[in-house]
């Protein structure tokens, strides 16, 4: 007699048969394994490694110097920026990719404190932020003279004022997968005459961002999560077009110069998103990145939200058809509209289970204390492989 099969399974049968991103996992590699963690670190997309073997053997072993022309690698950072720009919702000629996402948060918390002028002379940071945000933006308030004001995210409206210069906001929750409303959050900046600078390392690559559709200020991202650039891949930093003549940045490296090779004594700031380079790009790692990207082409974003949200929901309601009640608590937004692409569930010995989820082939994170975390990346995550994730958790929590 064969197993009754579960009504989850049988529904995530109908559910991969009807995705219309299906196709797109063939372009990682993958094993069987349910991997839940391209919030932390994405997938392999299978173009990198031999653009990597050409970029080192060819670009590199064989044209050395003349690469930074041949082969494109002096002007990759901002290259790279224009193909990130429309999965976040950028014109080109606004995203430079370089450095990590904790220097690019210091770059545009400080030049964001130096645009508010005098008089303004507060920051505002996310009580809930991912803790780097949070100490850059401690070390920036300090060199600018600010206080610095931990706020949660629904209290940062009534918070702000007069003496507001910045903002710094995640645009999802690392542990909570919760997701803040930029677009009014941002208007509540502005009004208050402060700058907003938002953190997309959440939500790029798993949702809309419309930096340009809502006149966010300043953003920056991390681009080996959602994005697959691969272990340290460079992060990315935006400037509004408008603001880009004012970026005065706390880290003024030669290739933010204006003429690099001119080899000045004197510092002149290059115009529009050079001028948000420091030194030298990390030519593998980039190129690694742009290899990346290429799984985007012919992708909607808005196509990947819905299945996101779909992932997500799929997972909940197996959860709850597989798991013990009260065995787990999710802690994230039930709601749509304050949902990223991640669920996160209290458990009682979180580290524990999740040791013994990733043995059994499922895949996700331990956030301390309590918290596993699960992320569903829609390019490779398929809805068979939502229902085996919570019916491995049903069975190593039982
Ligand atoms: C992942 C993440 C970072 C990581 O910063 P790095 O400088 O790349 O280590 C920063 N902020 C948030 C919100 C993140 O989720």
């Amino acid at each position: 007699m064969s197993e009754p099969v579960s009504e989850p399974a049988v529904e995530a049968e109908k559910l991969d048969a009807a995705d219309a991103l299906r196709g797109a996992r063939d372009a990682f590699v993958l094993d069987d394994v349910v991997y839940l963690d391209g919030n932390s670190l994405g997938a392999l997309p299978a173009v990198v490694p031999g653009r990597i073997e050409d970029v080192v053997r060819r670009q590199w072993g064989e044209l050395r110097i003349r690469s930074w022309e041949e082969s494109g690698w002096w002007t990759a950072p901002e290259r790279i920026g224009d193909r990130i720009a429309p999965l976040v919702g950028a014109a080109a000629g606004q995203i430079v990719v370089g450095d990590s996402t904790s220097v690019n948060v210091f770059k545009a918390l400080v030049a964001a404190v130096r645009m508010a002028g005098d008089g303004r002379d507060e920051i505002l940071v996310d009580a809930t932020t991912f803790p780097t945000d949070g100490y850059i933006a401690g070390s920036a308030a300090r060199m600018t003279g600010c206080a610095l004001r931990p706020v949660a995210p629904a209290e940062v409206p009534a918070a702000l004022g007069g003496r507001t210069a910045a903002v710094l906001l995640n645009h999802v929750d690392y542990r909570t997968g919760r997701l803040y409303d930029l677009p009014a959050l941002t208007a509540a900046v502005h009004e208050a005459g402060a700058y907003a600078v938002w953190d997309l390392c959440h939500s790029a690559g798993a949702l809309p961002v419309g930096l340009d559709a809502h006149g966010v200020d300043l953003a920056v991202g991390c681009t080996y999560k959602y994005l697959n650039g691969g272990p340290g891949s460079p992060a990315y930093l935006y400037v509004r077009r408008e603001l880009q003549d004012r970026f005065d940045s706390p880290l003024p490296g030669w290739n933010s110069h204006a003429e690099p090779f001119g080899m000045r004594t004197g510092y002149e700031p290059a115009s529009g998103a050079p001028r948000g380079r420091v030194g030298t790009p990390d030519i593998l790692s980039l190129l690694a990145l742009e290899a990346a990207l290429e799984v985007w082409d012919g992708v909607s974003v808005d196509a990947v939200r819905a299945k996101s949200l779909a992932l997500t929901d799929f997972f909940l309601k197996c959860v709850a058809a597989y798991v013990p009640e009260g065995r787990v608590e999710c802690l994230t937004p039930r709601a749509h509209e304050e949902r990223g692409s991640q669920i996160a569930l209290r458990c009682d010995d979180a580290d524990d289970v999740m040791k013994r989820l990733i043995e059994r082939g499922v895949v996700g994170d331990f956030r301390a204390p309590d918290v596993l975390r699960f992320g569903f990346t829609p390019l490779y995550v398929g809805f068979a492989d939502v229902e085996r994730a919570a019916c491995v958790l049903a069975e190593t929590l039982t």
